[in-house]
């Protein structure tokens, strides 16, 4: 039996996660399930599973949480301290699918006790990507990607030499506005950019998509799994969703990945590697598909791009400053403080504020630097969207 744990078990992955392991209980021991609020969603799903301790984020739903598991033997934990105790219980493999910086932590430790660590939270990379590997690396544990961009890249790299690669692509949606006149954009409300063309995610990311600030990540992300060159990481806007990477050799071969919009097969690739196992998600039939488009990816449609190399350029802490500064320009946003088109000059206006700061960007990447980068950030994009 492997001990599982799942972090953010109520969201968007964490449910998919559920989902694999739910068709094979008799294979998993269920340590934790960790979850923001929805106290009912993870009691009910901890019982299924038969977990060990179930934990909120927050605080205020501990007692649905207790009612909920009255007489069960679940421990019922609530808050980040019991959050991050329940992360580093013994695992041989976890889900990190916390949304955001608050996810990095927690994931953080799993890794630290040596577990299998499969990140769908692609803002430890962006954050804190050196102290990410460099943990793995000094606990024996493994980093397994499961955002579908990096798990395809992760595919077509097996068994091939990275010194071969030439260039990486990563596709993107374009998201809810990819067809919206410019002009229009700064029209767009929460709502709109909530809902995705072709997947069905939790809100936050769905949103970062129509900004592309989720593709932002994910280049910053590969950078850092990858230890890639940032001049070889390319984005194509690809409608389709089909195609999810692909990796360029040094003899012109090109390797695409290409598969139905569903994160069980990113999360059940990271589930049985280095097996392959049949997973239950739909087999492509290309016929049917007939086609697959591709347009550039336009930086003034989507300056998050242009803000994603100059991150990459820099490195150090200046992934845990651009995502601190998105996070809070996203809240703007959502709770409609700042429109759309905003969001990425609250931005770009906090890197090169921060960028001034001695020595902040270039401070060693550890967890202690990383929330002091992610405080600053926070705290110049608050002032900013109130001026
Ligand atoms: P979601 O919003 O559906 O779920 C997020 C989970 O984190 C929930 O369990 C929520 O309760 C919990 N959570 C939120 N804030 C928290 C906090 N402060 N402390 C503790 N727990 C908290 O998000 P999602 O779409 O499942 O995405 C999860 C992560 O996976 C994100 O980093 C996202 O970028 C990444 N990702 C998601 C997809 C997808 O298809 N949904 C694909 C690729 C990568
Ligand atoms: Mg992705």
């Amino acid at each position: 039996m492997r001990r599982i744990s799942i972090l953010g078990a109520t969201g968007s992955i964490g449910q998919s996660t559920i989902d694999l392991i739910a068709r094979a209980p008799e294979a998993y021991e269920v340590v934790t399930l960790t979850g923001g609020a929805n106290a009912a969603r993870l009691a009910r799903d901890a019982i299924r599973l038969r977990a060990q301790i179930a934990v909120v984020a927050d605080e205020a739903a501990l007692p649905a949480l207790r009612d909920a598991l009255a007489g069960t033997g679940i421990e019922a934990a609530a808050g980040r301290a019991a959050l991050i105790e329940a992360a580093e219980r013994p695992a041989d493999w976890v889900m990190s699918a916390i949304v955001g910086a608050a996810g990095l932590e927690p994931g953080l430790r799993a890794l630290q006790g040596g577990a299998a660590l499969a990140l769908a939270n692609k803002e430890s990379m962006v954050c804190a990507g050196p102290l990410m590997l460099r943990t793995a690396q000094s606990a024996g544990g493994r980093l397994l990607p499961v955002d579908s961009e990096h798990s395809a890249v992760f595919q077509a790299l097996l068994g091939e030499d990275i010194a071969a690669v030439e260039r990486i692509v990563i596709t993107a949606s374009g998201g809810a506005f990819r067809d919206w006149p410019l002009e229009d954009l700064h029209k767009a409300t929460p709502e709109q950019a909530a809902t995705h063309p072709n997947w069905d995610m939790g809100q936050r990311i769905t949103i970062d998509s129509a900004s592309m600030f989720n593709k932002a990540l994910e280049l910053i992300e590969t950078k850092e799994f990858f230890q890639i060159d940032p001049g070889k990481i390319e984005t194509v806007v690809h409608p389709e969703s089909m195609i999810h990477a692909l990796v360029g050799f040094n003899d012109g071969a090109l390797m695409a990945h290409v598969g139905p919009a569903d994160m069980r097969h990113a999360i059940g690739f990271a589930l049985h590697y280095p097996d392959r196992k049949t997973l239950p998600v739909e087999r492509l039939d290309l016929v049917k598909l007939g086609q697959l488009t591709f347009r550039p990816a336009c930086e003034t449609r989507w300056p998050a791009l242009r803000l994603a190399r100059e991150v990459m350029q820099t490195g150090g802490l200046s992934g845990a400053v651009f995502n601190a500064a998105k996070e809070t320009a996203l809240d703007g946003f959502i709770e409609k403080r700042i429109n759309f088109t905003r969001m990425a000059g609250v931005v770009e206006e906090v890197l090169t504020s921060l960028s001034a700061h001695t020595g902040l960007i270039d401070a060693e990447v550890t967890l202690d630097n990383v929330h002091h980068a992610d405080h600053l950030a926070r705290q110049k994009a608050r002032e900013i969207m109130t001026q």
